[in-house]
């Protein structure tokens, strides 16, 4: 396949439709990528739709007797290159276009890591905090069963995403095996330890996100060791992230945020004595957080701070129009899926931001989920240890590749990305060939 420099076009999405912002700089930035692949045209149409979408309504019975009715999705986007893989989100935003972006997106960040997977995402759209756990439980279930036609070890695995986490799994296997007859720990990724769960997996996404922040900042020159760092989203993957960059890496995490708001001091957050507060008390919001010594910042303040380095690490669609000329951080590493937006992208590219791609910088999860996954089919347990240096050596050699690839064209990291992955899915769907 011939790579040739192209201008960049990302005129694809002005066209005033009504699909999620996210979808739209997805395939905008994916039509890149053709162009500058000088990919043949069948292969980009097949690389533009999902493989296969599946609408579910899941009811269940509240506590109280009454019967509701949540929508559910699963789409596979490709499985050209391996299994289908990808989360599963409980969130009110969830619709198809939603998930078919973030299956697209699953397809890209397996290739960039150079997985053996394609990629798939699923969701119910539900605010899981308007639910009790035997309500969510309940839920889980019924999803499970619904979409388990297209589901399998060798077919698509699940993980965990925004709002679910190792109990979501344990419920999501548990039913499964109960169709099966046995126990099927390959069937989804980010289990309780004792369910065949990888040692490292929960905090292999922030993991590995601080891992593509201290490759980026090694290329550019400098010091980790007191970069200032602002952190929008402290779940899963913004608190480890923020741990693990100031406990092993020194950096200075001056601002962290969560939906209530965020807290900011200059000389830096003791972010090990707040993370065990948070453990200590889960629910907790930084609302709550009463204690002295850094003053309260918005989420969209948290944004613009004066800092080396800006990590969104919470949910889609936060850099925008609206904030992107006034983004003073000269890195920024995209720890949630599509925190960009495709204008608020250009800008940035315009202004020489370095931006670590979301298909690169939070590949660690499903690096990890990988390694979960060869486990127990293997039924062959790591220590931690191995776990974490093998992420390490996963992430620091799709940092490279893509960084090369960019340095070589001298293009953005995105397209960078995005050109290496579908270049990869690409070959697959060619040497394949098409059945029948
Ligand atoms: N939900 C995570 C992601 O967006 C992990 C997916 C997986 O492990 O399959 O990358």
């Amino acid at each position: 396949m011939a790579i040739k420099a192209q201008p960049l076009s990302n005129d694809i999405a002005q066209s005033g439709s009504n699909q999620s912002s996210m979808l739209v700089a997805a395939m905008a930035q994916l039509e890149n990528a053709f162009e500058w692949l000088e990919l043949e045209e069948g292969v980009r149409e097949i690389i533009r739709q999902s493989e296969r979408e599946l609408t579910v309504s899941i009811p269940i019975q509240r506590d109280d007797g009454r019967i509701n009715v949540f929508t559910g999705y699963r789409v596979q986007h490709s499985s050209a290159r391996g299994p289908c893989k990808g989360g599963i989100r409980y969130h009110v935003n969830v619709d198809l276009d939603e998930v078919r972006a973030l299956a697209l997106l699953m397809s890209l960040k397996s290739a960039v890591a150079r997985l053996p997977f394609g990629g798939a995402k699923g969701g119910i759209a539900v605010d899981p905090t308007s639910l009790s756990a035997a309500e969510l439980e309940r839920l889980t279930r019924r999803y499970a069963a619904m979409i388990r036609p297209i589901l399998g070890a060798k077919r698509d695995i699940p993980a965990p995403d925004v709002n679910t986490n190792p109990q979501t799994m344990a419920w999501l296997m548990d039913t499964l095996a109960m169709f099966q007859g046995h126990n099927l720990p390959e069937i989804t990724t980010g289990k309780p330890l004792s369910l065949g769960g990888s040692h490292g997996r929960t905090e292999a996404t922030g993991r590995g996100v601080a891992i593509a922040t201290i490759e980026i900042l090694k290329r550019l020159g400098r010091n980790p060791k007191g970069t200032e760092i602002a952190i929008q989203g402290f779940g899963n993957v913004g608190s480890h992230a923020a741990s693990i960059l100031s406990e092993e890496f020194q950096c200075k995490i001056v601002a962290i945020s969560d939906e209530s708001g965020g807290i900011y001091s200059q000389s830096g957050l003791d972010v090990t004595k707040i993370v065990q507060q948070f453990k200590a008390h889960p629910g907790l919001l930084l609302s709550d957080y009463q204690i002295d010594g850094f003053d309260r910042i918005s989420n969209d303040e948290l944004l613009v701070l004066d800092v080396d380095v800006l990590i969104p690490a919470a949910m889609e669609d936060q850099i925008t129009v609206r904030n992107a000329d006034q983004i003073v951080a000269q890195i920024i590493v995209e720890g949630a899926n599509g925190p960009t937006t495709l204008e608020a992208d250009r800008i940035l590219r315009e202004r020489s931001v370095h931006v670590v791609p979301d298909v690169l910088a939070n590949a660690g999860g499903v690096i990890c989920s990988y390694f979960e996954w060869v486990q127990d089919r293997q039924m062959y347990f790591w220590d931690l240890e191995e776990v974490r240096s093998k992420l390490l050596m996963a992430m620091q050699k799709a940092f490279e590749e893509v960084w090369a690839m960019a340095d070589e064209n001298k293009l953005d990291m995105r397209t960078a990305a995005y050109s290496l992955a579908v270049q990869r899915v690409a070959e697959a769907i060619q040497q394949r060939g098409l059945f029948p």
